[in-house]
């Protein structure tokens, strides 16, 4: 890749380009308005893949029904890691053709005994999750999204903060003419976690003489969610960034929003997933939760959800054994789609010139992440990446290599390496973003209309 503006990728769009791709990304700052947790991502997910003729692959294993060549199903796990498969036409153990990308996003979380009064107003406790930087989070209007599981097993979903006629919250900060003393610690400290409690009241109820406004708060939560005190201990609500996606920029180039990380690689991923019909190799896409904690739990990566469910594929499919889901494993291949570091002008000093992303470059792809000499990554082989180049160079999709950053300036994993353990050629390869794992991430429209060519030229191959 050329570093001058000529090897642009937006030089070389046709009106009918430009067209699709304001098609595309209009539909994706949609997703990201209305997909703010892993569980609303599944939920729109699945409803948008039994849209394009997708079924549940339960119901099928339950009705004893076969699968063959052409047929489409998916399964979900915990509500929060979903996958998708289109049968091909060749026998599994050639190998399956996988994207994946994870759709669990930085943020806080509400603790389990969150609610409590100070100084006349009431607050919900959080904890955060993913990596951020906890001074990004104070003063801007948050929203509450997420599920109440009642123990009578209902569970009560919650969204408040996103429609203009709602209430918002925030983290307060402390006011600049106070701050003299926190100005002079160092980013990492001058918020502190434990500080991270979002304000949701400040209204006493009368005749309560102990802590009234929190009083206050748990009679509007039983009044409008059904909701008792105690019900904190089963809930799992997310305190995100209120508000849509916007265009960014006076030429609408960008996308701004909260969750790019990596729902940009999630939906492009699945917009070609589900653009395609007949498939030669069986085609998987795969969307997991828990990658920005590192891929644990029953629904992160490391978990066997994603071998479980293609054993009852090929079981479906006829094809089971043990050696025979190893070969498809082993001879299979993956897109593992996740943001990288777009170069940024304004920090020049972290990035390798020659060596980064690009905004309008194309679909970003890393042989290696990690730290420190490489030190966790999968390592592409260049006999993979060679593969890809020539897949995609047929197909005049525009892509770019990077690393994240310059050597040992930090680093950072995704799922590449869990599935590299089945022996199978994965690289790394996403959209380029700017201001990762902050409240308002920014990407380049143009990368995601090319990465979402490049999943799809990459299924095909
Ligand atoms: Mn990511
Ligand atoms: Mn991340």
């Amino acid at each position: 890749m050329r570093l001058d503006n000529t090897d642009n990728a937006w030089l070389t769009y046709s009106k009918n380009d430009r067209r699709e791709l304001i098609e595309l990304t209009d539909a994706y700052m949609d997703f990201l308005s209305k997909c703010k947790t892993e569980r609303e991502c599944v939920t729109e997910i699945v409803d948008m893949a039994r849209k394009a003729g997708y079924k549940d692959l339960y119901d099928i294993v339950e009705k004893g029904k076969h699968l063959k060549h052409g047929d489409k199903v998916y399964a979900t796990c915990m509500d929060k890691s979903i996958v998708l498969f289109n049968l091909g036409n060749e026998p599994f153990e050639n190998g399956m053709n996988i994207l994946g990308a994870h759709v669990d996003s930085p943020r806080l979380d509400i603790k389990q005994n969150p609610l409590y009064e100070d100084g006349g107003m009431a607050y919900l406790n959080t904890h955060y999750y993913g990596g951020i930087k906890k001074y990004q989070y104070v003063t801007i209007p948050l929203a509450i999204h997420g599920v109440v599981v009642k123990t009578d097993g209902s569970i009560v979903d919650v969204v408040i903060g996103e429609d203009e006629k709602d209430p918002v919250f925030t983290i307060t900060d402390l006011l600049i003419h106070l701050a003299s003393e926190q100005m002079e610690k160092k980013a990492a400290k001058a918020v502190e976690g434990e500080n991270l409690d979002i304000l949701v009241g400040s209204v006493p109820v009368k005749g309560k003489e102990k802590n009234p406004v929190k009083e206050n708060i748990v009679k509007l939560l039983k009044e409008r969610y059904g909701i008792d005190e105690n019900d904190f201990m089963s809930a799992e609500l997310e305190v995100v960034p209120a508000g849509r996606a916007r265009s960014l920029g006076l030429d609408e180039s960008m996308v701004l929003s909260y969750g790019q990380d990596d729902r940009v690689c999630a939906y492009t991923s699945l917009a070609a997933f589900l653009s395609v019909s007949e498939l030669e190799r069986t085609g998987v896409c795969l969307l997991v939760d828990k990658e920005e904690i590192g891929s644990v739990g029953a629904t992160g990566m490391r978990s066997r959800f994603f071998e479980n469910t293609l054993a009852e594929v090929m079981n479906a499919a006829g094809v089971y054994s043990e050696l025979a889901m190893r070969r498809t494993l082993a001879n299979s291949k993956m897109l593992s789609s996740d943001v990288t570091a777009s170069f940024d002008p304004l920090y020049p000093n972290v990035f390798d010139k020659q060596n980064s992303s690009y905004f309008g470059h194309g679909v970003a792809f890393s042989k290696y992440t990690g730290r420190r000499g490489k030190s966790g990554s999968n390592d592409a082989s260049p006999e993979y990446m060679a593969q890809l180049r020539s897949i995609l160079d047929a197909r005049n999709v525009r892509y770019q290599t990077c690393e994240l950053g310059k050597v040992d300036a930090g680093g950072g994993g995704t799922i590449a390496f869990i599935m590299s353990l089945y022996g199978m050629d994965v690289i790394d390869c996403g959209v380029a973003v700017l201001s990762m794992h902050s409240p308002y991430e920014v990407t380049s429209k143009s990368d995601i209309y090319e990465a979402t060519k490049a999943y799809k030229a990459f299924l095909m191959a």
